[in-house]
């Protein structure tokens, strides 16, 4: 039986522009990305999102409208 047919993957460690570090596994022992979940667009863009909650909070309030 032939062993090691598939690349081995190691420890990865993945280098964002924004500064973040994390580890994964893949043939590369270094990779350096533009963006990662804590900076993407996407991913901020979500998070602002939830800051809007309160508007419809007081719109409840004001209409007295009760959420199940
Ligand atoms: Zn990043």
């Amino acid at each position: 039986m032939k062993k090691n047919i598939h690349p081995q993957f190691k420890e990865c460690t993945v280098t964002c522009d924004c500064g973040a570090t994390f580890t994964t596994r893949s043939t590369k022992e270094e990779i350096h990305v533009e963006s990662c979940s804590e900076c993407h667009s996407f991913y901020t863009g979500a998070q602002g999102k939830h800051k809007k909650t309160g508007n419809i909070e007081k719109f409840n309030k004001k209409y007295n409208i009760k959420e199940d």
